[in-house]
């Protein structure tokens, strides 16, 4: 029941390639190894493949070749609902689903109306919601349109800082937020996640110094993988 307890993640000889281009890597022989607890940050060219790696950690790809080990287990051998809900994970264009903003935040219907809304302050998103009529009950859609991107991410954010996990995956999570909000929630996943493993696709140079290391993804292969200062 405590999959993952340390957080190590260990890349073996990954490769991942998409179903409609089966012959084409684009993470190609990726060998890596992320102690428990380091915060790492992940850069590249558009195209690199920093999504792709990521999803890869929540088998939203699959692996071709290799593996992702956590806490020593390959993850293809975890029932996916298990992984899941053991790791959290913001994507770069994250969906809602049909439904309202309660039951985006807590699929599972565990946490009290104070919780949400204390997440919802920590995120900026409160004074927000609680002009809408229906409040938390309000509706959102799977394409979210009735929020902004912006919006969306900063639901996605709220929802995680909801749970505690060992490993938090944060993929451009805050690229559609403004600066202010952007250094609210920085603070909020650095206090909360400050023992986790966080993998976070950054494209502000400014926060990269906060990393434990950079990986530096070129073309679906590693260019580097260090200290923030070595590089
Ligand atoms: P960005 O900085 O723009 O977010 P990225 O480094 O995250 O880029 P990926 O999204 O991982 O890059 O894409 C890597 C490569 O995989 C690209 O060449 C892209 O065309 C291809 N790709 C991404 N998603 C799919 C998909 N669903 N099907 C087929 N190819 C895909
Ligand atoms: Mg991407």
């Amino acid at each position: 029941a405590d999959w993952p307890s340390t957080g190590l993640i260990e890349f073996e000889n990954l490769e991942l390639a998409y179903a409609s281009h089966p012959d084409r890597l684009i993470i190609d022989g990726i060998s890596l190894r992320i102690e428990g607890g380091e915060k790492i940050g992940v850069v590249g060219r558009t195209g690199s493949g920093k999504s792709t790696l990521m999803d890869a950690l929540f088998r939203i790809i699959e692996a071709k070749r290799g593996a992702i080990l956590i806490d020593g287990q390959d993850i293809a051998s975890i029932g996916l609902k298990k992984l899941r809900l053991s790791i959290q994970m913001i994507p770069q264009s994250p969906t809602l689903f049909d439904g309202t903003i309660r039951s985006n935040m807590d699929q599972l219907s565990k946490k009290s109306d104070t919780e949400l809304w204390e997440s919802l302050k920590r995120v900026g998103m409160h004074e927000y919601v609680s002009q809408l009529t229906e409040k938390l009950d309000s509706k959102v859609s799977e394409d979210g349109v009735n929020l902004s991107a912006g919006q969306r991410q900063l639901l996605c954010l709220a929802k995680v800082l909801l749970d505690k996990s060992k490993i938090l995956i944060m993929d451009e999570a805050t690229s559609s937020v403004d600066a202010e909000s952007d250094k609210l929630i920085q603070n909020a996943i650095a206090t909360q996640f400050v023992n986790a493993t966080v993998l976070s696709v950054a494209h502000r140079l400014n926060t990269i110094a906060a990393f434990d290391k950079v990986l530096v993804l070129d073309n679906g292969k590693v260019a580097e993988f260090d200290s923030p200062y070595v590089l």
